[in-house]
């Protein structure tokens, strides 16, 4: 298959990572000649890059240019937008060291982990080229009886142009799990970064540039909180966000000056239930890796976990042996990076101070392992459920551990918060029956954080953890709109849609729906018993 993408097959892997190392077309991420700002090392504070602070102009030019580019992208049809995916995908896997080493630079976290990330987001890759075509090509819908002389069908378009607003917590993994479904979808991309970490959206838009060209099919605008007001308000078709719940409402109300849908994918306050059946090694191995893991600063990371008060003393020992184990800091044997946006650490000291100051212990760390950019592992047990360490979303390698009597009382402190987006159980017998039960979008079931890993499943929440998917299925659905159509294959015996209808032709319609629907809703003889429900 020959594709016109001005793929550069033999471009310099070592080129720099950096902001104009790759060789970018005039008019595209160049430089700036307007204001710039810094990204910083958040263990060291060195300068990692220089990235232009995109005014509204500059992104209302990146979004037109996108929309030249998109009908290119949805004219390729699925069979060639996979093949630049896979193209892109090469790139990706090949570089991964090298995009390892620019989020490592921005966000501090282990060069491990960000290859970690960054694999996960290359298997999701994979998966939307290949599942595209099947999940959102045109598929033959019955027509019923009433409409036998139609055909009908139903597709799934690109919307357009799509713009995404990404955080710094996984800065490739988490906006790809929007870009790629949008790409694959046939849609074109504007996306901005977080201020902290502009290198990494540059990296990903350079690598796909690579593939296609000066085509406009992922750009990146970078900025503060005004750049991505910006494209709120410019000629979007949709936009997807992730980040805090305030900073979600915000975006919200802008797009709606426009009626431009959005995605939300914002903050959790997750749990982690282990029943007394559970194995209580892998529970407390589960919840050291989803509490303190990325310093704590994941969306889906475990913030609070309900124990059965037969396994609670031998979990809480065991998770406090694992959290003394690991430490923050920039040694080559530190598990955790420092915390990736300064203004975190006070976040974090004040739900650790708030949660000793109402009654609660430190098992593992506290107050003063909560430094000036490293936070080590802390442990809290006896905290109120109404202190801020419980309720709302902590974003740091701390994590609060409760007894319950039974899992009833797990479900319910669980689904008492306000956020809903992921939840883990460990139940040797009674997993998926609990899983069930917990209101978030995502439950992992004897292992953490899983779910996000399968391209196949949508991943998103309830309440304030947002609204609308990314992955899977709805994922790539969230990036099109459906397109039905009817054909008439032949005139109707019973033409309902005429002026020219008959009384006649009216009868015959009632006494067709009396016999396909007349039956259905006859109401009992007898008053009919309360249904029953399964728990009952
Ligand atoms: P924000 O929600 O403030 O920012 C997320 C993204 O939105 C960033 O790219 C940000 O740009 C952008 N943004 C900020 N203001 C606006 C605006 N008015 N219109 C459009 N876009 C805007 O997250 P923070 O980075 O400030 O982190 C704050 C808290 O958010 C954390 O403490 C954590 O609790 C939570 N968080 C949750 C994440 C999750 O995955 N659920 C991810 C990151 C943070 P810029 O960075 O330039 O300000």
């Amino acid at each position: 298959m020959s594709l016109d993408t001005g793929l550069d097959a033999h471009a310099d892997p070592h080129a720099d990572p950096h902001a104009e190392g790759l060789g970018l077309p005039e008019g595209q991420d160049g430089p700036a000649d307007g204001p710039t700002f810094d990204s910083l090392d958040p263990a060291t504070g060195d300068v990692v890059g220089t990235h232009p602070v995109d005014d509204a102009a500059a992104v209302d030019a990146a979004v037109a240019r996108a929309r030249q580019s998109a009908g290119w992208w949805a004219a390729l049809g699925f069979d060639g937008r996979k093949e630049v995916l896979a193209q892109w995908r090469g790139v990706l896997t090949r570089r991964i060291g090298q995009l390892a080493a620019v989020v490592h630079a921005e966000t501090g976290k282990p060069h491990a982990d960000a290859a970690l990330e960054i694999g996960l987001a290359i298997d999701h890759l994979a998966w939307v080229g290949a599942h595209a075509e099947k999940v959102l090509g045109r598929k033959r819908v019955s027509p019923g009886l009433l409409l036998s002389n139609q055909t009908a069908s139903v597709e799934y378009l690109p919307l357009g142009v799509v713009g995404v607003i990404g955080p710094w917590n996984y800065p490739v993994f988490t906006p790809m799990g929007s870009i790629a479904y949008a790409l694959a979808a046939g849609n074109a991309v504007v996306f901005k970064p977080s201020e902290l970490t502009p290198g990494v959206g540059r990296w990903l838009a350079d690598s796909l540039r690579e593939v296609v060209g000066d085509r406009a099919l992922l750009q990146v605008v970078t900025g503060f909180g005004e750049t991505g007001a910006a494209l709120c308000r410019a000629d979007i078709d949709k936009l997807a966000f992730t980040g805090s719940t305030a900073t979600g409402k915000r975006v919200m109300a802008t797009c709606a000056e426009r009626l431009t849908p959005v995605v939300i994918e914002a903050g959790g306050k997750d749990a982690l239930l282990v029943d007394a059946d559970a194995d209580v090694t892998a529970a407390a191995d589960a919840a050291a890796w989803g509490a303190f893991s990325n310093a704590g600063q994941t969306c889906i990371g475990v913030e609070r976990v309900y124990v059965h008060e037969q396994v609670y003393d031998r979990f809480l020992a065991e998770l406090s042996d694992r959290a003394r184990a690991v430490h923050a800091g920039n040694d080559p044997a530190a598990k955790l990076g420092p915390m990736t946006m300064a203004s975190q650490v006070d976040v974090v000291r004040s739900h650790v101070s708030d949660a000793l100051q109402r009654g609660g212990r430190a098992v593992v760390g506290g107050e003063d392992t909560v430094g000036e950019r490293f936070v080590q592992p802390t442990v809290l047990v006896d905290v109120p459920e109404d202190s801020l360490a419980v309720t709302e979303e902590t974003f740091g390698p701390t994590v609060t551990v409760r007894k319950v009597r039974d899992m009833d009382e797990a479900v319910a402190l669980t689904n008492a918060g306000k956020y809903g987006l992921g939840s883990t159980v460990f139940s040797a017998k009674r997993g998926p029956e609990i899983a069930r039960r917990l209101r978030t979008g995502m439950t992992a079931v004897n292992s953490v954080i899983s779910f996000a890993a399968v391209p196949g499943l949508p991943f998103g929440g309830v309440g304030d953890s947002g609204f609308g998917r990314i992955h899977g299925p709805d994922g790539l659905k969230e990036f099109t709109y459906a397109k039905a159509v009817t054909r008439q294959r032949f005139k109707p015996v019973l033409n309902l849609t005429t002026f020219d209808r008959t009384p006649e032709q009216d009868t015959t319609f009632a006494t067709l729906l009396t016999a396909l629907h007349g039956r259905a809703s006859q109401l009992p003889k007898r008053p009919r018993k309360p249904l029953r429900t399964r728990k009952d």
